[in-house]
């Protein structure tokens, strides 16, 4: 069986990762890894995304506005990130969310922003890729409100209280693990994994970001999310194959994803030459 892994939730659109974007593709497929999303964080890096996807079979996008950047989201921007949601390569509305951790926004306008996206997911019929540092408390109390109970999405890079987490799971949510649940210090991380059902969990890598322990200091990309999926296996005492197969069909579901493109023909039609086996 080949192996099928989804990164949920990298950064292509990062200088670092799209200047090399073909070999970073190759890795990623050397190593199971048949889609991925990439992730904008503000109406330029969402654009980005989007033209990503539109290159690439295997990429998806997603577009919103990152809590950090919520000082920049002014009403042209939220409408171009509304403009973007329009595109067929757009799988999620995200990432977006409550950081109170960095706080490089005011509370107050990060919940705007907040508010003004989850309406946008909600109308356009998109799940949600959520971003939450330090805001658990009111993360949950925001999305238990009436107007969200519809919307579903992903808790990325899961961290927090178990009762955010049990709570979110409890809202419908998924709940996705990024490379740091991997490190050996991080046990608080590692016990919410045995919080999630089997069919709410995903994996991403968060790429640039947070490569996980083997390769931890390098920059991440998705081909390391089989170190992550590989800790996790090993958490639920799982197989590699199993648990890769588990959250994959789970991401698919989760963001309304193909069946995954076949490798070859991805490789052929980033050639330009449509139909072309690989070799
Ligand atoms: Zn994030
Ligand atoms: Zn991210």
């Amino acid at each position: 069986m080949m192996r099928d892994l989804v990164d949920t939730h990298c950064h292509l659109e990062w200088p670092t990762l799209s200047r090399q974007l073909e070999a970073v593709l190759e890795r990623a497929q050397g190593c199971g890894v048949r889609q991925c999303v990439t992730v904008g964080t503000s109406v330029e890096s969402s654009g980005a995304a989007v033209t990503l996807a539109q290159r690439h079979p295997m990429l998806h996008a997603a577009v919103g506005i990152h809590p950090s950047d919520a000082a920049a989201a002014t009403p042209d921007a939220l409408q171009g990130i509304e403009r973007l949601s329009h595109d067929p390569a757009v799988v999620a509305i995200g990432e977006i969310g409550l950081d109170y951790y960095r706080m490089a926004a005011p509370a107050a306008r990060q919940r705007d922003v907040f508010g003004a996206c989850l309406d946008l997911a909600h109308r356009r019929g998109l799940p949600v890729i959520l971003h939450c540092r330090d805001a658990y408390d009111e993360t949950l109390e925001v999305l238990r409100a009436e107007a969200w109970q519809a919307l579903r999405g992903v808790v990325h890079c899961a961290s927090g209280p178990p009762a955010f987490i049990e709570g979110m799971v409890a809202l419908g949510w998924w709940i996705s693990f990024a490379g740091n649940v991997t490190f050996p210090n991080a046990k608080a991380l590692q016990a919410l994994v045995t919080l999630v059902p089997d069919d709410r969990l995903v994996v991403e890598t968060d790429a640039p970001f947070l490569a996980p322990q083997p390769v931890r200091g390098r920059a991440n990309e998705p081909s390391y999310v089989l170190h992550t999926v590989e800790a996790l296996a090993q958490l639920r005492g799982r197989s590699l194959d199993e648990l890769a197969a588990l959250t994959s069909a789970n991401a698919r579901r989760l963001f309304g994803l193909p069946a995954a493109p076949d490798p070859g023909r991805d490789r052929a039609a980033q050639a330009g030459v449509p139909g072309t086996p690989a070799v």
